[in-house]
This record gives C-alpha cells, sequence and structure tokens, in this order.
C-alpha cells in the first residue's frame, strides 16, 4: 500500500544571551577550556530558596524571533513547570511554557522541488536548558551544569510537513533566520539546534491521522532527514505486515542508522504541567513590542530577491549569497565599491560563489573574518577588466589573497602576473613564434585554418601566459596578414 507521512517538527535553538535564563551566570558561548560546573549559583542549581528571575533580553528575543516567523506575540504569557525527574534537571521540573506560550500561530514558506509550501507554527515559548550529561566508560554518569539555565526557545510547527525533504527545507530555513536575526550562531555541532520529530503515516488519501513516534537525538540535519526517512519506512513496512505501530518515543542511532525504543514517556509520563509559582504572568507593553519589531532585519527571503530585482543577479546566486547575513553583506558592500568602477554586478556574485566560496570552504572557514575583504575583491575584479592580470592570473592572486591578505596589486607585482599588453613586445613575441614555427606556418598560407588555434597557445605560452590574449589575437591576425601577403 502506500502511504503518507505526516510529520511535526520541535526545535530547541539556544539563544544568545549574556546570561542565562533566570539567573546572573554566564552563558557558555563554548565548551571549550571552561571547567564544568563553574557557571552556576544557587538559581541554576537548584539549591532550596533560591528564586529566578526572568531575563529580559530572552524575552526580546523570543519575541524578535516569534515576530520573524509571522507568530502573534501574546501580551499575557504565562512561565509553567514541567515535572520530571532526571539526573540533568536539579529542580525536578523545568521551567518552560505551557498554555499561554510567548508566541503563537505563524507560519514559515518554504521551497521544495521549486514549490512554496506554508508550514504553520504553532508556538515559540522560552524555556531553560538542563545540565549535560557525561557517560563514562566505566558505568558512571558525570554531570555539568554549566550549561543548566541557559535560554532555549522552543520552536513547533503544526504537522504540515510530509516529507524528509521538505523536513529539512523547513530546518534549513528556520537556521538561517535565526543567523539573521544574530539570536544563534547555527553551529549544529555545538549542539546550538536540536531537533525532535513527530511521525506518523496514513495511507494515501487517508484524513486519519496514524500512531505518532517521537524521535529524539535529531542533532544535525543529516541526523534529521535521515531519521525521519527511516522511520517513514519503518512504520510503513510495518503497516504493510498487518503490524500496529505503537505511541513512543525513539532515540536516533547515527552511526548505526536506524530508529531504536527509548522509554513509552507518553503513557508512563505526565509533566503535571502548572504555572510556576515564583514567575508572575509576563505582561508585554506593546511600546516595548513596538520598539523590539523595529529591530526587525530584512529576513533571508525578501534579501534574496532584493538583490536579484536591485543587482539583477541570478536567483541561484542570489540565493546562495542570501543563505549567509554575512555573505550577503559582503556582496553588496563590495558591489557598491565597484559601481564607481563600473564592475558588474553578476561578476562580483561569480567571483564570490565561484572562487571564493571554493577557498572558503577548502579552508572550512566562514566569510566573517576572511582576509580577502570586499576592498580586495573589487581591486581584484578591477585588475582584470582593465587587462592587468588574465583571469586565470585572477585565480592565483585570490588564492593569495586569502591567505596573506595583501592587497591585489601587491600580489600581482611580487609573482610578476602582470600581462603583456605593451604592443612592441607582442609584437616580437609573435614574429618569433611564426619564424621558429615554419612548418605550421606554411600549413596556415595554405589554407589550414585550425593551426590559428595553435599559433595563439604557442605565444601564450611563450609568454608564460601573460600575453593579454584580446592583443595577441589582434596582433598574430596581422601578422599573419603581412606574412601572406609578403609571400605573394
Ligand atoms: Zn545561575
Amino acid at each position: 500500500m502506500e502511504y503518507d507521512a505526516v510529520i511535526g517538527l520541535e526545535v530547541h535553538a539556544q539563544i544568545h544571551t549574556h546570561t542565562k535564563m533566570f539567573c546572573a551566570c554566564h552563558v557558555m558561548k563554548d565548551t571549550g577550556d571552561i571547567p564544568p560546573n563553574t557557571y552556576v549559583c544557587p538559581v541554576c542549581l537548584a539549591l532550596p530558596g533560591a528564586l529566578p528571575v526572568v531575563n529580559r533580553r530572552a524575552v526580546e528575543i523570543g519575541m524578535l524571533t516569534g515576530m520573524a516567523l509571522h507568530c502573534t506575540i501574546n501580551t499575557t504569557n504565562v512561565f509553567a513547570r514541567k515535572s520530571y525527574f532526571y539526573p540533568d534537571l536539579p529542580k525536578g521540573y523545568q521551567i518552560s511554557q505551557y498554555d499561554l506560550p510567548l508566541a503563537s500561530d505563524g507560519y514559515l514558506d518554504i521551497e521544495v522541488d521549486g514549490e512554496t509550501r506554508r508550514i504553520r507554527i504553532r508556538r515559540a515559548h522560552l524555556e531553560e536548558d538542563t545540565a549535560k550529561l557525561y557517560h563514562l566508560d566505566d558505568g558512571r554518569v558525570q554531570v555539568d551544569f554549566n550549561r543548566a539555565g541557559a535560554p532555549l526557545l522552543e520552536i513547533v510547527t503544526e504537522p504540515d510537513l510530509h516529507t524528509a525533504e521538505e523536513v529539512r527545507a523547513y530546518a534549513t530555513l528556520l537556521r538561517t533566520i535565526l543567523v539573521y536575526l544574530g539570536v544563534n550562531t547555527g553551529d549544529m555541532e555545538k549542539g546550538m539546534m536540536r531537533f525532535e520529530a513527530n511521525v506518523s503515516v496514513r495511507p494515501r488519501g487517508s484524513t486519519l491521522f496514524g500512531t505518532r513516534v517521537e524521535i529524539k537525538n535529531l542533532n544535525s540535519f543529516r541526523s534529521l532527514t535521515r531519521g525521519v526517512e527511516y522511520e517513514i519506512q519503518r512504520q510503513s513496512a510495518l503497516l504493510d505486515s498487518g503490524g500496529v505501530v505503537e505511541q513512543e518515543t525513539m532515540g536516533w542511532n547515527e552511526s548505526a542508522g536506524y530508529t531504536y525504543p527509548q522509554r513509552s514517556k507518553e503513557h508512563a509520563h505526565d509533566y503535571r504541567y502548572f504555572p510556576e509559582p515564583d514567575i508572575p504572568p509576563l505582561q508585554l507593553d506593546p511600546a516595548w513590542i513596538a520598539a523590539v519589531r523595529a529591530e526587525l532585519p530584512e529576513l533571508p527571503t525578501e534579501r534574496r530577491s532584493r538583490l536579484t530585482t536591485q543587482y539583477g543577479i541570478r536567483a541561484y546566486d542570489a540565493e546562495l549569497l542570501a543563505a549567509d547575513r554575512a555573505l550577503a553583506d559582503y556582496f553588496e558592500v563590495a558591489v557598491k565599491m565597484g559601481q564607481e568602477l563600473a564592475l558588474a554586478p553578476q561578476d562580483v556574485a561569480n567571483w564570490m560563489t565561484g572562487e571564493l566560496f571554493r577557498l572558503l570552504n577548502e579552508a572550512n572557514r566562514p566569510i566573517t573574518g576572511c582576509r580577502v575583504t570586499p576592498e580586495h575583491l573589487i581591486a581584484l575584479l578591477f585588475l582584470v577588466q582593465k587587462g592587468t592580470i588574465s583571469a586565470s592570473a585572477a585565480k592565483k592572486v585570490l588564492s593569495e589573497v586569502f591567505v596573506t591578505g595583501e592587497a591585489p596589486n601587491t600580489v600581482v607585482k611580487r609573482l610578476g602576473l602582470a600581462q603583456m599588453s605593451d604592443t612592441d613586445a607582442l609584437h616580437a613575441l609573435v614574429a618569433q613564434v611564426l619564424d621558429q614555427n615554419p612548418i605550421q606556418l606554411a600549413q596556415y598560407l595554405e589554407g589550414k585554418e585550425s593551426v590559428w588555434g595553435w599559433f595563439v597557445g604557442q605565444v601564450m605560452r611563450a609568454s608564460q601566459g601573460k600575453a593579454n590574449p584580446t592583443q595577441t589575437r589582434e596582433i598574430l591576425q596581422k601578422s599573419l596578414e603581412q606574412r601572406r601577403s609578403s609571400q605573394s
């Protein structure tokens, strides 16, 4: 039988604040060299009598993200206790939001196979992160509370996703938006975004929902798409063989590539949500909401279409550039500089998405802090446009500048890459090539036109690639005509 999948996604995103969600402890920007259990205090260690205080900036970031996801910002929203026992949760409950979240009823438009699909967003709410557990080889478990109480934004979709590709497109766009907003680095390896997917399948055409399975431990785009794909196939095969899908929580084993039952939490568990008595309901002043809305930057989808309309660059390039705010900023700065020198925006885009991307990928580095500045790139393109260097020499110069950060002009001089545009010198070079190859010259003069390209190549080689190709062709043409007329 054919099955359709119904998928809802929960994303836990860390957000950039200086301090934790309910205390003044620093939020770790990096797990680097910080010893465990140093960024802790009575509040995030849940010592008796310690009281939480809401982080104002976290609320602003929550609002900002809600706005970017087209949500309604709820002027009254309430923190709630989500009770469960686990070693990474010192209070025995997590402060989260339940029936009155910060933001609700939004959407994101994703594109899959050239079609736009609207994915509704049920809610976006604030909560605190858990501590981190380290499972040692000898069976012991260590706990580090540095992360405990760090602010998290949980973003939950309606079950509007139907394929692993859609899930991936949604997660990717969401990541791009969070990075655009400057609220998350999007660094998946550092756990900046974690996913949980609710997956069910139903016979094609049916409007009833199947039994859903929750998949946890999806911490990369790869795990997310593979886990969802695997679970769709597992459930379809199970139903085909006459089996029944159990409602349960599954883990994802990335190296082995399968889901496995983790716990049947939905049956055994009752989170016993109730309003957090230590935090009064948040009442958001409309003036504050308006001030936050004014912070909202242009978002990737809008920026992509503006890059195509304003600069006339190809849609594909606009998509690549708009996928990263820093890249799009770099492009626009470079294009503005290039305008005075009459450099085409498409040329800037070509060099960025071509050679510069290649260098960045090879070095596994982001555009931020790249030693090739927009000034460098424009100076380089101008050297090509003037004919001072060839396009292939420009690639060499770019990779030098990428390493050393020198000005392109300096590299051109240092490596002697300037093209030969001196006509006398080129004439001499052409004459030398023709004199040294009498057989080919005779063939050409007898009408063998294909030798033409060979001559061009010889002149380029004799000049060690520095001959200006356009001038070379002109001079070669003239010289050959002269030889033809002197022969007859
Ligand atoms: Zn603390």
